[in-house]
């Protein structure tokens, strides 16, 4: 197979796999890669090993390797990029929880920088930023300050999101003026996905109505699942178009939850890590915005026991949906086709001829061995 070379200025390199992920199936072959763009799959002769899949996407991840997204600054965004990209990361939306108003301008003066950096220098791009409030639940705050958490203003939201940097709110649809902020933020273009919320099925399938199209971290901080009350998370379940999101690290679902939740949602269902500053780095205390974190055995917990993000790296949550039962191609979809149709790019998380050259290779046990990002390699694992 072989595509309109657009990208693929520059002389032709083969990545030397032996099939690739195209669409959801996989194609027995080597996989041309030439400037930005991936000129052929199915190459003879195939390579010896690896399978070479469409780049991951992270739609919430608050930060990795010591770097918190609200925080840091532009060298923080640098390494964390560089970080993601070793985990088959090459796409994501830094994530900031609520936060004093004042501080979200700072933040999202640095993740304006970080998106601007060249095309390939620094490992994963930033495709914009995932607003996790400040328009929650004081029910279901999680990890989140209850006190700076704010009622929705239109003006208000519409005033941050102004820079057009902001590509998802996540925000509480039963608050009052919640569904009008739904539809003010649909209105220019940003995802909405309801969580942190209080919300009956009926609330949130409102709020469907008026364009949300996700839930955040299922089962995680909203209302709980009854069987005559299925809230939030069982609306989303059920509803054509709507992504459920989940952190599929075995610490926030069990993973016969996980896997029911994706046996339902199919490719609608999308991995997140919701990763924190300490992903990829060992137990001790940590920062997630203003509150302090401890990091044990893969949980990460604020002192009164709420969980406060994960350590999970996206590498690992395809490996544990794996692990549940679901195929290889479709937890590599939950982490890339999924993602990329609820971010509304089509030229996100697909692996074929003409497409940008964001791709992982995997190995026989879906270690990632290697990573580009718009046809530059920005990660290899070194024999
Ligand atoms: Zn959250």
């Amino acid at each position: 197979m072989t595509g309109p070379p657009t990208l693929s200025s520059g002389p032709s390199r083969r990545l030397g796999v032996r099939a690739a992920l195209v669409d959801g199936e996989l194609v027995p072959g080597d996989v041309v890669v030439a400037g930005a763009g991936v000129l052929e799959v199915g190459a003879g002769p195939a390579g010896e090993a690896g399978v070479a899949v469409p780049g991951f996407l992270d739609l919430h991840i608050n930060g990795l390797v010591g770097v918190d997204f609200l925080s840091t600054d532009l060298d923080g965004y640098r390494a964390a990029s560089v970080a993601l990209a070793a985990t088959g990361v090459t796409g994501y939306l830094p994530t900031f929880i609520t936060s004093p108003l004042a501080d979200y301008d700072d933040a999202l003066a640095v993740a304006l920088r970080a998106a601007a950096d060249a095309p390939g220098t620094g490992g994963a791009r930033v495709l914009g930023v995932h607003l996790e409030g400040p328009y929650l639940s004081p029910r279901w705050p999680g990890a989140h300050d209850a006190a700076l958490l704010r009622r929705p203003d239109v003006d208000e939201a519409l005033a941050l999101c102004e820079g057009g940097l902001v590509k998802m709110v996540t925000l509480a649809p039963e608050l009052d003026g919640g569904l009008d902020l739904v539809s003010a933020l649909v209105a220019r273009d940003i995802v909405v996905s309801c969580g942190h919320s209080d919300a009956d099925a009926a609330t949130a399938g409102a709020a469907f109505d008026r364009g949300a199209r996700a839930i955040t971290h299922l089962y995680n901080a909203h209302r709980r699942w009854a069987p005559r009350d299925p809230g939030v998370g069982g609306a989303a379940l059920v509803r054509p178009g709507v992504t459920v999101q989940a952190i599929v690290d075995h610490v926030h679902l069990a993973p016969e939850a996980a896997y029911a939740a994706f046996l339902t949602a199919r490719d609608r269902f999308s991995l997140v890590t919701d990763a924190m500053e300490a992903a990829g780095q060992g137990d001790g205390t940590y920062r997630l915005g203003r509150r302090a974190v401890e990091v044990h055995g893969g949980r990460a917990e604020l002192s009164e026991g709420l969980l406060a993000g994960s350590v999970l790296t996206m590498d690992q949550a395809v490996r544990n949906l794996v692990g549940c039962g679901a195929s290889l191609a479709d937890a590599v979809g939950a982490a890339t086709a999924a993602p990329a149709r609820l971010l509304g790019d089509p030229g996100l998380g697909i692996l074929r001829p003409g497409a940008r050259a964001n791709i992982t290779v995997l190995d026989d046990d879906l270690r990632v061995v290697r990573t580009l990002v718009d046809g530059a390699e920005q990660f290899a694992v070194t024999a």
